[in-house]
């Protein structure tokens, strides 16, 4: 099958094209027959919730249900859990993923907090200097000490896993996850509202919502 696109697709889309050729590539049309959507998981073809559930418990292995875990954290706000799951996958609106839609220029994507380096998430989220500073605060207030990791999710991922009891364990997600929102919205404030942020600005928004 040979499609026409009106751009290049990106790396991940052509995956997906693939993978949808893939899937397509058994399936015959037959004329004259009219389509119906068939759910294969019941035997009569009809859709229920608890047949879903149990694919997606039947489905997903130990890794999915520790990025569940980490990811879709208990107690944090929706907002916060989808911004996540889009931060883990580089596809929050950085200035280098909009370069990458074309929608700034070259010249553009620098870092809004430090300037100097490209503002991917791993840099906004881990790696500049300003949220670097950030992390180490929040490490040194809950009395950890170890190395930032180099990625986002294992930072979401494993960092949890220092800290030992239940409890205290949804306390670490539910503060880190608020860290990077926190910095996600002082970024925000600095491209829309031309604000100077400093440190202290930061830890208003993590631990009390305001900035
Ligand atoms: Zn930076």
């Amino acid at each position: 099958m040979d499609l026409v696109w009106l751009r290049n697709l990106l790396s991940y889309e052509e995956q997906q094209y693939h993978h949808l050729l893939s899937m397509l590539e058994p399936t015959i049309i037959r004329q004259g027959k009219n389509d119906k959507l068939i759910w294969p998981c019941n035997s009569d073809g009809s859709f229920s919730v608890k047949s879903c559930c149990s694919l997606i418990d039947n489905t997903s292995s130990a890794n999915d249900r520790v990025f569940e875990a980490n990811v879709w954290i208990k107690g944090a706000p929706p907002k916060v859990q989808v911004f996540l799951w889009l931060a883990v996958q580089d596809k929050v609106s950085t200035r280098a993923f909009l370069h990458q839609w074309t929608v700034l220029s070259a010249t553009q994507v620098s870092c809004v907090f430090c300037s100097s380096d490209l503002e991917t998430s791993e840099h906004l989220f881990i790696h500049c200097n300003f949220s670097r500073s950030v992390w180490m605060k929040v490490l040194d207030w809950w009395g950890i000490q170890c190395c930032l990791p180099r990625t986002l999710d294992s930072l979401l991922l494993q960092w949890p896993e220092m800290v030992h009891g239940k409890f205290q364990r949804l306390a670490w997600r539910l503060i880190s996850s608020s860290t990077i929102w926190g910095i996600w919205l002082l970024r925000n404030k600095i491209v829309f509202e031309e604000r100077t942020i400093n440190l202290f600005d930061c830890f208003s928004t993590i631990f009390l919502g305001t900035s």
